[in-house]
């Protein structure tokens, strides 16, 4: 294949993508409305280089200012005007002409018009270039209509006007559909569907907020953003823009060493759940900031539990080191998998020496600090971790354990190929097994917690660990958001057991993405893709009693592999995207600071509109940053606070050459 039909493969499948995921999804269900999309070649309608992005969740802009509208919005549009294929339609502002043609693959005849000319001229060689013979397009002032081809049963207007005009309404059929953005405010609109009953009589019905370019014209907004007719000044909302707003709210952060830089968390003190993100798994920055946040709440405000998204039986032997109990004998060292240098790195590596210390200090053992994994990649190890425990305690019930675990022993190097294996081999499903000794084990709570509490603990949470571990690898064959919600659930209902373990004055900090501390309901994962997260459950669960962190960075280094199961890199970020909350707190010119979204009702309101925020996980692919790791979120409704480093560094992977002289032989990062 040539390199433009791989283009035109990808393109294809990027279409039948965006169908799928931001239109269906979000209920969009006109069979008509969805095989028109799937039809159109959204990338002939943006500007030359901007085809790679033609199918992403937003608008983009085509010149003059103006922007191709977000295709879940024409979707939106098309579907409320109800179009028949015996339909005549007018469009105003058909800027590149996308939605028209949309429109043509469905109605009879589509009549555009546009304002600016350069747009008109673009979108009309587009129509002819792709042979769309049933669209005609005037340049014109749209406001007035087109009388001579009227009446329409259809009207879809692209622009936001102060009020409905007139000649529109007029000019719909009886029975005819006007859908149209109206708002007092330039930007900020409420969409219309106006329902034309009979010769006087119209209805109307409000589709919700929406936010389109304004449109200009005689019965429109003025050139210079007065309305036309009233002269009337639309409310600017106050003079300062929203970057002065953000420095203004930046509360600089002091040295990472200063003890200045916990007490600046002190308003989080009494919380039962600290949790803490990170906007990518490879930056320094994050890792340092998290750790003094701990050490503060740690030693000074009763904090015990730190919870990370870490696997359990790993994370295990980290715990067993900082709180100075012996090593279990034999298995492998911890973080041995994919990707390493999440926890095995110098920032981590130096969090561990100080809970040792700190523990070292604290005489009542209940008091002391625990580190525990919240993640549940590690089945393998887990099954190991238990029938150790039952060989010790319980040879019987070992026996019994090793039957069961033997149906996942095929499974347990690649467990990704046992959802398949499961589906299309007839191999047997394990769930039953997995299931009767996560309850046989917790029924001998008793008799086996009598031993050691804490031994008990973990191994009670290493068999619930494999039986969401046998679920989760088989769901996620099937792709969809259960596996994402099943893990995030796993992750949660773990942090809700270390708590009620460790009794009601318990508190935790949790350290995790800030895709899985960030409240899942006001980013796209909630909205498009029906994810949850611990973040979500945490607020759902404790209210007020949880506070969700986030973490940004504008541009530096990071470490991120570029496949999965890939080496380490140290790759350049990308500075952030114009449209994006991150570059709205690089504009605010503070190198680093906290911002309380809490303590500032103007600026948490200003940061409830939607906007591109960057993912970056284990994998950074800057080549497609937009695609890969870009989704729309509402910043002040994801997150309590939100951590801010303009310049980032990767962090240092621990390596042979960090085995520092004097180390415990213990020490579990050790080599
Ligand atoms: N449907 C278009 C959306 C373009 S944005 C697409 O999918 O690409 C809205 C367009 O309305 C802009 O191109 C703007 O120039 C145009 N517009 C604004 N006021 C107008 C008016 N009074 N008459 C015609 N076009 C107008």
């Amino acid at each position: 294949m040539s390199d433009s039909d791989i283009q035109t493969l990808d393109l294809a499948r990027a279409r039948e993508r965006m169908v799928q995921v931001q239109i269906a999804r979000r209920g969009i269900r006109d069979s008509r409305v969805l095989d028109a999309m799937r039809c159109v070649p959204r990338e002939a309608f943006v500007d030359p280089g901007f085809e790679e992005f033609a199918y992403e969740d937003g608008p983009l802009p085509i010149g003059e200012g103006q922007t191709i509208s977000q295709p879940y919005i024409v979707a939106l549009m098309i579907e409320a005007a109800e179009l028949r294929p015996s339909d005549r339609v007018l469009e105003i502002g058909a800027g590149s002409g996308y939605a028209a043609a949309v429109m043509g693959q469905i109605a009879n005849r589509v009549y555009a018009i546009e304002r600016y000319p350069s747009l008109g001229e673009a979108a009309r060689r587009r129509f002819s270039s792709l042979g769309y013979d049933n669209i005609e397009l005037r340049v014109d002032d749209g406001t007035l209509g087109w009388p001579e081809a009227a009446p329409f049963d259809a009207i879809l207007v692209a622009a936001g006007g102060p009020n409905v005009p007139p000649r529109l309404k007029q000019q719909l059929a009886v029975g005819g559909r006007l859908v149209i953005p109206v708002g007092s405010k330039e930007r900020e609109q409420k969409l219309l569907k106006i329902t034309r009953r009979s010769e006087t009589e119209f209805e109307q019905e409000d589709l919700g907020e929406v936010m389109f370019v304004p449109l200009v014209g005689q019965q429109g907004w003025a050139e210079d953003g007065r309305r036309a007719a009233s002269n009337h000044v639309p409310g600017r909302s106050r003079g300062r823009t929203l970057p002065e707003m953000i420095a203004g709210a930046a509360e600089p952060l002091p040295d990472f060493l200063d003890p200045a830089f916990g007490q600046l968390f002190d308003r989080f003190a009494a919380r039962r759940v600290v949790l803490l993100g990170e906007a990518t798994h490879g930056t320094a920055e994050f890792y340092r900031a998290r750790a003094a946040i701990t050490r503060h709440l740690l030693s000074d405000h009763g904090f015990t539990l730190l919870a990370v998204e870490a696997d359990w039986p790993d994370a295990a032997a980290i715990d067993r080191y900082v709180r100075h109990r012996p090593a279990r004998m034999g298995g492998e060292p911890p973080f041995q998998r994919f990707p390493t240098w999440m926890w095995r790195n110098t920032e981590v590596a130096a969090l561990i020496d100080w809970m040792r210390a700190h523990n070292e200090r604290i005489t009542d053992v209940a008091h002391r600090a625990g580190f525990y994994g919240l993640d549940l990649y590690n089945m393998s190890g887990s099954i190991r971790a238990v029938l150790d425990y039952l060989d010790e305690i319980d040879p019987q019930a070992a026996k019994v354990a090793r039957e069961r675990y033997g149906c996942l022993t095929p499974w347990q190097k690649d467990p990704s190929t046992y959802g398949r294996a499961v589906l299309t081999a007839g191999y047997n499903k394990c769930e039953q097994a997995v299931i009767a000794q996560c309850r046989d084990l917790l029924l001998r709570q008793l008799d086996y917690a009598a031993e050691d509490a804490e031994d008990f603990l973990d191994a009670a949470q290493n068999a619930r660990l494999v039986a969401s571990a046998e679920r989760y690898y088989r769901v996620m064959y099937y792709g969809g958001p259960e596996s994402w919600n099943l893990r995030d659930t796993h992750m949660f209902d773990t942090l809700t057991h270390l708590l009620e373990a460790h009794g009601p004055q318990s508190k935790a900090i949790v350290w995790a993405h800030n895709s899985h501390i960030g409240d899942a309901r006001y980013t796209d994962m909630g909205v498009v893709r029906e994810e949850l997260n611990i973040g979500q459950l945490c607020r759902q669960r404790f209210g007020d009693d949880a506070a969700l962190i986030g973490f940004g960075t504008h541009t530096g280094t990071v470490a991120a592999a570029t496949d999965w199961d890939g080496d380490m890199e140290v790759k350049r970020v990308r500075p952030s995207r114009r449209d994006s909350y991150e570059r709205l707190c690089h504009d605010a010119g503070v190198a680093r600071f906290l911002l309380d979204l809490d303590r500032d009702e103007a600026l948490r309101r200003r940061l409830l509109e939607p906007k591109l925020e960057r993912f970056i996980g284990v994998i950074y692919r800057p080549d497609t940053e937009l695609m890969s790791h870009y989704s729309d979120a509402s910043l002040s409704q994801q997150f309590n606070a939100y951590i801010w480093f303009d310049e980032t560094t990767a962090i240092t992977p621990l390596g042979p050459e960090h085995h520092r002289p004097g180390m415990p032989e213990t020490y579990p990062l050790g080599l």
